[in-house]
């Protein structure tokens, strides 16, 4: 019998598939409406102006990241500090209790990919409470949280969240889904544009889950991948986290810079866990570390050094802001495009508000589960494409 012979062939991941299928095509009006990458008004990648100033010009500070003297050694196990630092503040806000009172331990993880592995394995070793570990998961979810809970033995379990009778929020069942859990269960929250639906709780919503998870004792892990995608305002979009923070809920975040930086291909993110006191902290950050020393031994360099050179230059940070505005601004702006086109100039039957009122990359319309994303490119709306 041949060594593999019981491997079964797996399909290849669509949305790669379907990169892969768009560069080799040769049509030249083409649009690539599949991966959650932010393209510009001539359907480029858009390389920030910050992040290239970042790496190549000469600031007053002189640490940029063409600076000689910076060498190829390791990072320490838990990243790069100054990158982490910054990145919890960033999140959190400089001035949230779980920073000044020294209990949210910050790790860089291989982008928002990687802090969601390192945040399920940790908790599939030391999340003890409810028997056989489950996570609830919104329904629908970024289709690579199934396999990343999965992977690690815990098992997703849905809750309602998109209602596509309303093309929104499904408010009552989320609630339900909360209250009717075990006490102290896991509920995974997208922190801002939720990924695929585009469908976000009012402030007055999330204010209600973090009661009811405060209630129940419920443990919040955030994935927060669109931070200033959403609103355009990085502290807007972190409202959600720094509110259940305020009202004490458990919690982890799991923060990528691929979006929001455009560094998609650097791996750049971390994993904030929030612990109640500065011991507890202590103990949760050498557990992440004996974990994430197994798991790639220490973090790269490239990407953390240019949003650590970013969050902690004010002027770069201010500069950083005005390019997330011109993103956020843009996918604003193609909702409007898109609805004037289709109510005003097409005069199409049904009501499109949803197309306006959904927020982020991603729409999500009456079949629901699909995930769908927003481009306009020129003037013209491709043809949607399921995305994941
Ligand atoms: N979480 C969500 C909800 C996402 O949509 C994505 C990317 O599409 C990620 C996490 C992770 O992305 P990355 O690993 O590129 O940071």
């Amino acid at each position: 019998k041949e060594l593999w012979q019981d491997v079964p062939l797996a399909p290849p991941d669509s949305i790669f598939k379907l990169t892969a299928a768009f560069k080799a095509d040769t049509f030249e009006k083409k649009v690539n409406l599949g991966v959650g990458a932010y393209r510009d008004d001539n359907d480029k990648p858009w390389v920030l102006p910050v992040v290239q100033k970042a790496s190549t010009h000469s600031l007053a500070s002189q640490r940029v990241l063409s600076d000689t003297s910076l060498d190829h050694e390791y990072l320490p196990i838990t990243g790069l500090a100054l990158f982490t630092s910054a990145a919890a503040n960033l999140i959190l806000g400089a001035s949230s209790p779980a920073i000044q009172e020294q209990r949210a331990v910050s790790v860089q993880t291989i982008s928002g990919t990687g802090a969601n592995h390192l945040a399920a394995l940790f908790l599939s070793r030391f999340y003890k409470w409810n028997g056989a570990p489950q996570i609830y998961l919104s329904n629908p979810t970024w289709a690579n949280h199934h396999a990343i809970f999965k992977n690690v033995g815990i098992e997703p379990v849905d809750y309602p969240y998109y209602d596509p009778k309303t093309i929104g929020l499904d408010f009552n069942g989320f609630i339900g889904a909360l209250q009717n859990a075990p006490e102290r269960s896991v509920f995974l929250l997208h922190a801002c544009a939720h990924n695929p639906t585009g469908v976000d709780p009012t402030s007055e919503q999330w204010a209600a889950v973090a009661d009811v998870m405060i209630a129940k004792k419920h443990y919040a892990f955030f994935d927060c991948a669109y931070q200033g995608f959403a609103s355009g305002d990085l502290d807007k979009d972190a409202w959600a986290v720094r509110h259940f923070v305020e009202k004490g809920v458990a919690l982890l975040v799991c923060q990528s810079f691929a979006k929001n930086a455009g560094l998609y291909g650097e791996r750049v993110g971390a994993l904030h866990v929030v612990s109640s006191n500065e011991e507890t902290a202590g103990r949760v950050k050498s557990q992440l570390s004996v974990l994430q020393r197994s798991e790639i031994s220490n973090p790269p360099t490239y990407g953390a050094r240019v949003v650590s050179l970013i969050l902690n230059d004010a002027q770069l940070f201010e500069e950083w802001k005005e390019d997330i505005r011109t993103m956020a601004g843009r996918i604003i702006a193609m909702r409007k495009e898109l609805h004037r086109l289709l109510t005003e100039e097409l005069k199409t039957p049904g009501n499109w508000d949803h197309i306006i009122e959904q927020i982020g990359m991603f729409r999500a319309d009456r079949s629901g589960a699909n995930e769908r994303e927003l481009q306009l490119h020129g003037n013209q709306w491709g043809a949607e494409q399921a995305a994941g």
